[in-house]
């Protein structure tokens, strides 16, 4: 900070440039590390009563961890401890703190910003962030936490459009805090609510059942709740059920992502169960539907001249039943109808699609047609509202990240302020 007295600070201070401090000396230790000390700027006001003192009790050199300026160096603060003058004041003396180094911190503030920094926002692991600023891995976990409370209230906020999705963020795993406690089942997975509109994360609940996304939906305030128009979810009747609790008046969507992975997946049994019935065996690289398995999950609409033939191939060759074209037809069928403008269409593409399956009644295409229809209503809001939880997938890539980038959170508490704080920022953003 400028010094009121003498105008400009020194340069030495200029270039430490920590804010309410005045670098007093820099210097080589003989083992040839740079040796920064610095006194507080501030004005020494008693924290008991206010009064600004004047009189110097003791000092003593106390080491504060700081960010690399220009380099490591060694930060020492010449930290002086006041008489409190006040008569009626209850305490003697007090040692001075600033903004930057609060009581009782051993680091400074914008160090603590600079590992949550580079946790949150360039995603690299606690522990990479915590080498590269050679402090402990506690200390990075304690900036995130620190950044975690000032995170923005979520009841303060009044999203119109929620998404909730579901995502397994590791393999089950059992822990115990210490030797002799009881172990503790780890849940694989998490369930997040999303704000559509701004694609920020707004809870994060354990689980992916009911119970977990109402006991979080209940906690928000009764406006927070009635002011949600729509929610979009995954084809799952655990999150209906919750949703019809705790938010009744709000259109539940949803999502034609998850739809048209059914879809998909009702191409791939159809291929497994062909395979099986006509030929007794899996199928192998010499079989055309093995072989363009992928081709045939592609949409038709991005299939080149060639892939175009060789799915013709395939049903021309390696389906003589004709049920694997039928499956792949449905599942085009359905994409049609998740994109229909209005509802009419979405009505006419439906009857198209019940005459696809009537025509050809496999076990997939029926019982696809039976997941259409149990979600009928719902699909009629996705494609009245558009509310899809695309944004909530985008935001599972960023998690898939940070669960890469932490490999394994023991403690799913760390994950999700993790998941929160990136989220914030990538909204701010
Ligand atoms: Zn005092």
């Amino acid at each position: 900070m400028v010094e009121p007295t003498s105008g400009q600070p020194c340069a030495a201070t200029v270039i430490f440039n920590l804010p309410e401090y005045r670098v007093l000396a820099a210097a080589y230790s003989a083992l040839g590390v740079r040796r920064i000390t610095v006194e507080s700027t501030g004005v020494p006001g008693c924290p008991a009563c206010g009064v600004v003192s004047e009189r110097v009790k003791d000092t003593r050199l106390q080491r504060i961890r700081d960010i690399p300026v220009a380099g490591v160096a060694l930060v020492l603060w010449r930290k002086r401890r006041w008489f409190c003058d006040e008569p009626a004041c209850p305490r003697g003396s007090f040692t001075e703190a600033t903004d930057e180094v609060p009581r009782r911190a051993r680091s400074t503030r914008r160090l603590m910003r600079a590992l949550a920094e580079a946790v949150v926002l360039s995603g690299r692991a606690a522990v990479e962030a915590a080498r590269a600023h050679a402090v402990s891995w506690w200390l990075v976990q304690s900036a995130l936490d620190a950044a975690a409370a000032t995170l923005p209230d979520v009841d303060a906020l009044a999203p119109k459009r929620l998404g909730i999705d579901e995502h397994r963020y590791r393999s089950v795993r059992w822990y115990r805090e210490a030797e002799g406690s009881p172990w503790v089942r780890v849940e694989p997975w998490m369930t997040t609510v999303v704000d559509l509109d701004t694609g920020q994360v707004l809870g994060i609940v354990d689980g992916r059942d009911s119970t977990g996304v109402g006991e979080w939906l209940f906690a928000r305030p009764l406006a927070w709740r009635l002011g949600v128009e729509v929610v979009a979810i995954d084809p799952s009747a655990a999150f209906r059920k919750a949703l019809r609790m705790w938010l009744p008046r709000t259109a539940v969507s949803v999502d034609a992502f998850h739809l048209v992975s059914l879809a998909n997946q009702a191409v791939t049994e159809a291929r497994q169960r062909l395979s099986q019935e006509i030929r007794g065996r899996r199928g192998r690289t010499t079989d055309p539907g093995w072989a363009n398995r992928r081709l045939l999950l592609r949409a038709a609409e991005t299939l080149s001249e060639r892939g175009r033939k060789r799915l013709r191939d395939v049903f021309g060759t390696d389906d003589p039943t004709g049920q694997l074209q039928a499956a792949w037809e449905a599942k085009e069928q359905l994409r049609t109808l998740l994109a229909s403008g209005s509802l009419e269409e979405a009505w006419d593409h439906r009857r198209i699609l019940e005459g696809l399956v009537e025509a050809a009644p496999t076990v997939e295409t029926k019982r696809l047609l039976r997941t259409v229809k149990r979600w009928w209503s719902e699909i009629e809001v996705l494609i009245t509202t558009g509310a899809t939880t695309a944004k909530v997938e985008a935001n599972n890539t960023a998690v898939k990240n940070i669960k890469r980038t932490g490999r394994g959170f023991r403690n799913p508490d760390n994950y999700r302020s993790r998941i929160l704080l990136r989220s914030a920022a990538q909204t701010a953003a």
